[in-house]
């Protein structure tokens, strides 16, 4: 029987989720089903009960339900609890429901996949948000030398770099205090470029040897990536990568295999460039 897996958001028409799971599900020829459901804003858990009522075996959950699905779930993984989301449930045999967030491990391993190197590496966080969150524990198991957090309304970047204080050392770092040198990497992990904006990030953090990557991607390069390129950063990705490497750690924990990304990365950077 063909096991059914969806994505829930709101909205969700746009979601490249089904593409990539059905590249994922033929390559390893696995007999899957995965649909895009639109929950009314009001209506997570009602779609979500009727949804695994009728035999779903999994979900990935999306923009705005992250935080609904962390409360909905039975149990977390260590990852979701700490950062406060779920963007993947899954079904255990006892029909009880997991709670997980692969988004941190996508960011990491998308950053491996470009070979940048985060060990003893100055890491800025740019943003406060639900994606914020869930990358700081899978950044800071990398051991970086320091790790900053900095967001346009600082109040929420200072009670999340508290709330994580005990697992590493996160410091957060004004949006208008000059920084002394450029740091290595910084993760512009903001909306911005949804906005047509750049991320606040702080005079003198973006050098030629600073990589600078944006969770958004667009066609071309993102309106944060042309911004920071101008500030002379010396390389620039977008989250496309961390897309795909989301959801091929979500196939691995439904499937137990897991995919190959690099054809599905290019098919889809094919597509949104054309
Ligand atoms: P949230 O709405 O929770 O947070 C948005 C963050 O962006 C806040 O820190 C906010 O600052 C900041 N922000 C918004 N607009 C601006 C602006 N014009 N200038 C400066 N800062 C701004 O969103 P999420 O954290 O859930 O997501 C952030 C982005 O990451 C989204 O665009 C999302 O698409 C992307 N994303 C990509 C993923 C991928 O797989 N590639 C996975 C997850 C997210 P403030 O606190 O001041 O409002």
């Amino acid at each position: 029987m063909t096991d059914r897996y969806c994505v829930v958001g709101h909205p969700i028409g746009h979601s490249k989720s089904p593409q990539i799971h059905a590249a994922f599900a033929t390559q390893t020829q696995q007999d899957i089903d995965y649909q895009a459901i639109e929950a009314p804003l009001e209506g997570f858990v009602t779609t979500m009960q009727a949804f695994f009522a009728q035999g779903g075996c999994g979900a990935n959950v999306t923009v705005p339900f992250k935080q609904q699905a962390y409360d909905w779930a039975d149990t977390l993984t260590e990852r979701a609890r700490r950062a406060g989301a779920v963007n993947t449930l899954v079904k255990q045999s006892d029909g009880s429901l997991l709670g997980d967030n692969t988004d941190g491990a996508g960011l990491v391993t998308d950053l491996h996949y470009h070979h940048v190197a985060l060990r003893d590496k100055r890491i800025m966080v740019v943003g406060a948000g639900g994606a914020a969150r869930g990358v700081l524990l899978p950044l800071l198991e990398q051991a970086p030398a320091s790790l900053m957090m900095v967001n346009r309304t600082e109040q929420k970047a200072q009670q999340l770099a508290a709330a994580f204080g005990e697992a590493g050392p996160i410091t957060r770092h004004a949006v208008d205090k000059p920084m002394a040198a450029p740091v290595d990497v910084i993760i512009n992990a903001t909306s911005a470029s949804l906005h047509q904006s750049h991320p606040p990030v702080p005079h003198g953090a973006i050098g030629p040897a600073t990589t600078v990557y944006d969770m958004v991607y667009q066609a071309g390069c993102t309106t944060s990536n042309q911004w920071a390129q101008r500030q002379g950063a010396g390389r620039c990705l977008d989250g496309l990568g961390m897309l795909v490497e989301q959801a091929a750690e979500s196939f691995a924990l439904w499937r137990g295999c897991r995919p190959q990304t690099e054809r599905v990365r290019e098919q889809l950077r094919e597509a949104l460039n054309q």
